[in-house]
């Protein structure tokens, strides 16, 4: 990114056709990839709960032609398409790409609800399971865990809120390695009041959302050393990624 070498533009909370979001993982790397500006970005398709409220209204409006979550006897062909698509994104674009998952808990009655990313893991997690749990899994599996909005709290009663991790924290901080503390166009300021590892994501699930809280990190581009500088928390900057002039090509 001009003006802010050596930092990478980075973007951990991406989701393709594989769960809910528009495009399929090879557009998402080419609408990335063709702005020349990202260094690193995660896909983090849905691993939904076997009840998911949401995904079964939407089962029911796409007649069952979209499961709305990467299913447990199609990870392994999601992370081979993942992996297939990263190369190509490193030799076309020299973009990074990571593997990963959004472990997603969404029940009407929210206290327990978490939305979890997990990045570079090995096997598929479930989502019936408790968050403490499933973040002990990513620790088994050597991945990163990112607490996902852990400070929504909607208005709106349709919408589900996301706020157990945030609500458990003095529990839990050991066990999160780095909390969203922007996703998309919110900021929560709420959350950068305590010293944790923080990260901003777009939550992609249409091109627009290209437009939106980015995370500069200065690494070197390979995913040890991303991951010990999230970790670390340290030089990590919040950026606002907007369309400007010089995003006119
Ligand atoms: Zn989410
Ligand atoms: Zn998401």
């Amino acid at each position: 990114m001009p003006g802010y070498e050596p930092f990478l533009l980075c973007d951990f909370h991406v989701h393709t056709q594989w769960s809910d979001g528009k495009l399929p993982v090879s557009e998402v790397i080419d609408l990335y990839g063709s702005t020349g500006k990202f260094d690193v970005i995660a896909i983090t398709d849905h691993i939904l709960m076997k009840k998911d409220v949401l995904a079964r209204a939407g089962r029911i409006a796409t007649l069952g032609r979209r499961a709305f979550g990467v299913r447990e006897p199609d990870f392994e062909h999601y992370l081979a398409n993942v992996r297939a698509e990263a190369k190509r994104a490193l030799d076309q674009y020299g973009m990074l790409v990571i593997p990963g998952a959004e472990i997603t808990q969404n029940r009407l009655r929210g206290r327990k609800n978490s939305h979890i990313i997990a990045l570079d893991i090995q096997r598929y997690i479930s989502a019936d399971q408790s968050a403490d749990d499933i973040l002990r899994e990513i620790r088994r599996q050597d991945g990163l865990s990112i607490a996902c909005h852990p400070h929504h709290r909607p208005t709106r009663r349709i919408e589900i809120s996301t706020c157990y991790l945030w609500d458990h924290r003095e529990q839990l901080a050991d066990l999160v390695d780095v909390w969203e503390a922007a996703n998309r166009d919110d900021l929560f300021s709420v959350t950068s009041l305590k010293h944790y590892p923080y990260v901003a994501n777009s939550d992609f699930h249409k091109p627009k959302h290209l437009y939106s809280w980015k995370t500069l990190v200065r690494a070197e581009k390979n995913w040890p050393a991303v991951r010990r500088a999230l970790r670390e928390n340290v030089d990590i900057a919040l950026t606002l990624f907007r369309n400007g002039s010089w995003a006119a090509a």
